[in-house]
């Protein structure tokens, strides 16, 4: 699918269900390949962009000792003090971040010593564990089985399917992994929590392939990421209504 057609698709499936201003708080990762705004469909105004290595949401129990602040600093600016209804979350293929906590499985690689030289290792040895934890149990269970999210709410949890098509690298199947697993990290700022019970606050995933433009949303009915397509937007499009109205 050309990036072109991406982008209007991706406009309409959001389109029912974005009508404020600014519309949504974005993270995602650092990569220079990632153009949010350009993927998106965005103008100026239209999205508060939250960047790392990784697109990682801290869980909220750093927070505690504020230790890590930026990203649930960045969650508060957008989500309570501008109001915005909508925050997504968006992974990408031959994520250099996700090539690297996948080697962090090995503990020598991982070691404190190693992770004391190494601020990226500390990062995501520190923030994205729970997403290797999770991987390995798809490794343990095969690509045929889904894995259980815990959502950003308890009546939430939902089921994935990750690449039951086999199509992607183990890299990208932890990378999808991991962008689910922000999901939950969200849900874990109690100043957030009263909004997400109440409907007013939703959380999305999607999913970039950078090699072809192709993006993914996370279809909770269908429990995989589906391309956003000219077949899949409007079926997709009833989905985010129904769902997030
Ligand atoms: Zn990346």
């Amino acid at each position: 699918m050309s990036m072109c057609l991406s982008l209007i698709m991706i406009h309409k499936l959001f389109n029912k269900v974005f009508d404020k201003h600014p519309k949504a708080v974005f993270f995602t990762c650092m990569d220079s390949r990632m153009i949010p705004s350009r993927f998106t469909q965005t103008n100026v105004g239209d999205m508060f962009i939250v960047r790392n290595a990784g697109n990682i949401i801290p869980h909220s129990h750093h927070f505690m000792g504020e230790v890590t602040m930026n990203e649930p600093a960045a969650l508060e600016l957008g989500c309570v003090v501008n109001d915005i209804r909508h925050i997504i979350i968006c992974g990408h293929s031959d994520c250099k971040a996700m090539n690297l906590l996948y080697k962090l499985k090995d503990s020598t690689f991982s070691s404190k010593t190693n992770r004391q030289l190494s601020p990226l290792r500390a990062w995501l040895c520190n923030h994205a564990h729970t997403s290797l934890e999770k991987y390995h149990q798809l490794e343990l269970c095969g690509t045929n089985r889904p894995l259980m999210f815990s959502s950003e709410l308890p009546l939430k949890k939902f089921a994935a399917y990750i690449d039951p098509e086999k199509k992607w690298s183990v890299e990208d199947r932890l990378s999808q992994v991991n962008t689910l697993e922000q999901l939950a990290n969200v849900a874990s700022y109690n100043f957030l929590k009263r909004r997400l019970e109440s409907h007013q606050l939703h959380v999305h995933a999607l999913w970039f392939d950078i090699y072809t433009g192709d993006i993914y949303y996370f279809s909770r009915q269908n429990k995989r990421f589906v391309e956003i397509n000219e077949f899949t937007v409007d079926s997709l499009s009833d989905e985010v209504s129904r769902y997030y109205s």
